[in-house]
């Protein structure tokens, strides 16, 4: 039976050199066997948004001596593609003089920033969108030229975001109807659209991006609003693993995760997926997949929607899934006698925080109510224990606040799983692990999601802590 609608959407690696496009190419041709319509969108070439970005930040810093460099890199990045891969000429200088264009565009805005000697979230952005309109261009000359047709269009036509720069939020009634508007005669006529990830429009036209990795998300708002039946997520690993690879060898891919566990895994440092592509694609009810280009015959991680249902597992479910480490926290504690009872404290304490920039991925408050403690990265808690003094000054002067103090380097562990939440004895796996480890627990945090537990240890035990918890899930 011959599947429907799919959104397949290529990383920075997938789209990174010649060798990863031929496997892009292959993908599509393979994915059309099998599916009617399907509309592809596509990243900046890997380091290209980087590179944009940091010339932009140093121009408005007034340097432009490296403008030179940056436009010859990008150059040689995509000129080599194209003179691999397209074998016709006339498309191959056409495809090289569009990609020239916006090279050349890129170093009027670095001049214009400049001049100004400021770079301003929207000049961010209109700098930021030209690598993924680059490899919009070579990505549909390549597919034309394998003799696929596919017509590039560029998200920002269809994608009507608001004026929030470099984190702009859609507008899904507009992107609805003009994403159908634009891409369903294409589907039609048996052409793929090939479009950009990241980038979007104000109603007025001017460019904005959805925040870095945002590419995603793209694909998720297209599909969910096509709708499509599959959204995929080409990058290069085999999809969700067990744990980093790099800390645990035995680590594995799973092959099904729950969107709540993804949620769950993408927020505490695991960066397979943009955290806020799961919601369109959850709320339309739209299969997701996450592949690797690399190995397209492995069947990558798919996401389901329920891990465990109403927390109950299903014989054969593992409890934990995946283990995640968020290195470079320390841990904040307010405490005093003069605290309990006093509403406020914790507002307070969080609006000091929040005041310095600075966002808090761990609290824990006991009921005794004495002392507050919440991690925040080690960076920033010198400016954080200012700001927590700063407003507490009073009460720190009258002793009902005693101190505020933070600790050495930590790192914040999370067991994620669904089995978390009513499996009676979890947790005491988890403690008797690191316990038999000799791995000290500084602060623990549960309940607020229901499917991770998350544990702060010393920097110097991260390593252990996660090799430990791993053997939970990888016996
Ligand atoms: N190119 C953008 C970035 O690097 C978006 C993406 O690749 O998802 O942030
Ligand atoms: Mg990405």
């Amino acid at each position: 039976m011959e599947k429907k609608l799919l959104v397949m959407k290529f990383g920075g690696t997938s789209v990174g050199s010649a060798n990863a496009l031929t496997n892009v190419v292959n993908i599509i041709r393979d994915a059309k066997k099998d599916w009617a319509d399907i509309v592809v969108v596509t990243s900046a070439m890997s380091g290209t948004t980087n590179l944009l970005l940091d010339s932009a930040a140093l121009a408005a810093q007034g340097k432009i001596d490296s403008l030179p460099s940056a436009e010859s890199t990008l150059r040689e990045k995509h000129f080599s593609v194209a003179d691999a891969l397209i074998k016709d000429e006339f498309l191959r200088h056409k495809t090289k003089a569009e990609i020239n264009g916006l090279i050349l565009s890129l170093v009027d805005l670095c001049k214009a920033i400049a001049v100004l000697g400021e770079a301003s979230p929207r000049a961010m952005d209109a700098v930021a969108s030209i690598g993924e309109r680059m490899s919009l261009h070579l990505l549909s000359a390549i597919i034309n030229d394998a003799g696929v047709q596919a017509k590039a269009v560029e998200s920002s036509e269809f994608v009507i975001t608001n004026g929030h720069f470099q984190n702009a939020h859609p507008d899904f009634k507009i992107t609805t109807e003009k994403t159908r508007l634009i891409l369903k005669p294409l589907l039609k006529e048996g052409i793929i659209p090939i479009t950009t990830g990241f980038i979007g429009a104000t109603p007025e036209g001017i460019i904005t991006t959805l925040g870095r990795g945002g590419s995603d998300y793209s694909a998720a708002i297209i599909g969910s609003v096509l709708p499509a039946d599959e959204v995929w997520i080409w990058t290069d690993v085999d999809g969700v693993m067990t744990t980093d690879p790099r800390i645990v060898k035995e680590a594995k891919t799973l092959s099904e995760i729950s969107y709540s566990e993804i949620a769950e895994l993408a927020y505490y440092g695991a960066k397979v997926l943009h955290p806020k592509t799961i919601r369109p694609v959850v709320e339309a009810g739209i299969g997701l997949r996450i592949c690797n280009t690399f190995n397209p015959s492995h069947p990558g991680t798919r996401l389901i929607a329920n891990g465990a249902i109403n927390g109950k597992l299903n014989k054969g479910d593992q409890v934990i899934k995946a283990v995640t480490a968020i290195r470079n926290q320390k841990l904040v504690t307010i405490e005093g006698r003069g605290m309990l009872g006093v509403p406020g404290v914790a507002a307070r304490a969080f609006s000091a925080v929040a005041s310095t920039g600075t966002s808090v991925p761990l609290i824990t408050q006991a009921s005794s109510e004495q002392s507050i403690c919440f991690a925040v990265p080690a960076e920033s808690a010198d400016q954080v224990l200012d700001a927590l003094q700063k407003n507490f000054a009073l009460e720190l002067s009258e002793r009902d606040i005693d101190r505020v103090w933070a600790t050495e380097e930590v790192a914040i562990i999370t067991a994620v799983g669904s089995g978390t939440r009513n499996t009676p004895g979890v947790a005491g796996h988890i403690f008797s692990k690191l316990g038999d480890k000799n791995i000290n627990v500084l602060a623990i945090a549960h309940g607020s999601s229901d499917v991770s537990i998350s544990m702060v240890v010393i920097a110097a035990d991260t390593e252990l802590a996660v090799r430990s918890l791993h053997e939970l899930i990888v016996k």
